[in-house]
């Protein structure tokens, strides 16, 4: 059987419920011979999991999911096998963890002017390593018995349009790529079909992210049908992009999602680092 990989995984460092030893224990289990962390924002995790690696012999991929903005899209670009203690890369960490602690303190004031007893700074204490967003939001609202779950409470409250979305600043497109870049990071376009995005406009979007330095495109997601992995196969191979996939695991916080699946084969991780 062909060994499998896993390039998109979220751990505590993030908004994912798992540890990053966790996450590479349970990889370990189910068979996997390598995965990538992509913690939203944060680098965080990729040192303790380095060592788990180690002791049972997977192979750890160092990444990051960034947001940029594109004409008002929040795009996230996975950055695979970026330094996490070049300059610039701490320079934008440190400007994205402000810019989350503002838009959450909006967030927080919006929901007790309703009633609802939540705060930034409790959320931002309760898990001081991980970056905090809209998951741990929905969170509390599920232990407040105001959500049935975190996708419930997306639904209800926080994605865009509900009452409780506030916008955050994302980094534009081109210096976001040009910090992975210069971090010896390799811009990959992640889950090219969750930005609702008519297909005229993914077109462009796919142009302007080739012309700033993408070499990858994430075809192989949790939840795409085969059509769509086709049809992503196919815009991937017309702009000369590798193609990457992964499951986008977050633990029990998104439990319809199983680490290592879909499957994801080795060799794509090899055209990958061949970029
Ligand atoms: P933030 O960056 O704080 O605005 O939060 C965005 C994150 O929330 C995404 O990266 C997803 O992990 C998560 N998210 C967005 N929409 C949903 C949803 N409908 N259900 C569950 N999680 C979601
Ligand atoms: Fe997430
Ligand atoms: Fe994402
Ligand atoms: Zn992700």
């Amino acid at each position: 059987m062909t060994q499998r990989v896993d390039l998109h995984v979220h751990t505590t460092a993030s908004d994912g419920t798992a540890s990053p030893s966790e996450a590479v224990f349970l990889a370990a289990q189910r068979g996997l011979r390598a995965i990538a962390l992509t913690d939203h924002d944060s680098c965080a995790g990729l040192a303790e999991a380095q060592s788990a690696a180690a002791q049972c012999g997977i192979e750890l991929v160092p990444g990051i999911e960034v947001s940029v903005d594109y004409e008002g899209y929040g795009v996230h670009i996975l950055g695979y096998f970026i330094d996490p203690t070049a300059p610039a890369v701490q320079q934008l960490l440190d400007w994205v963890l402000d810019e989350r602690l503002r838009r959450n303190r909006v967030i927080a004031a919006a929901m007790r002017a309703d009633g609802i007893p939540v705060s930034a700074e409790a959320l931002h204490a309760r898990q001081p390593d991980a970056v905090i967003g809209r998951p741990h939001f929905a969170a509390a609202l599920v232990e407040l018995g105001l959500a049935e779950s975190v996708k419930d409470a997306f639904d209800r409250y926080l994605s865009i349009g509900q009452k409780y979305f506030r916008k955050r600043e994302y980094i534009p497109l081109r210096e976001g790529l040009d910090i992975i870049r210069s971090a010896g990071g390799k811009p990959v376009i992640a889950h090219p079909f969750q930005y609702r995005m008519d297909e005229e406009r993914l077109l462009a979007l796919t142009r302007t992210l080739c012309d700033a330095g993408a070499v990858g495109m994430e075809c192989i997601y949790s939840g795409y049908t085969p059509e769509q992995v086709a049809y992503l196969r196919s815009l991937a191979a017309c702009f000369d992009l590798c193609v990457t996939g992964g499951s986008d695991f977050h633990g029990n916080r998104k439990p319809q999602i199983e680490l290592g699946e879909p499957p994801v084969p080795y060799e794509l991780l090899e055209v990958l680092k061949a970029r």
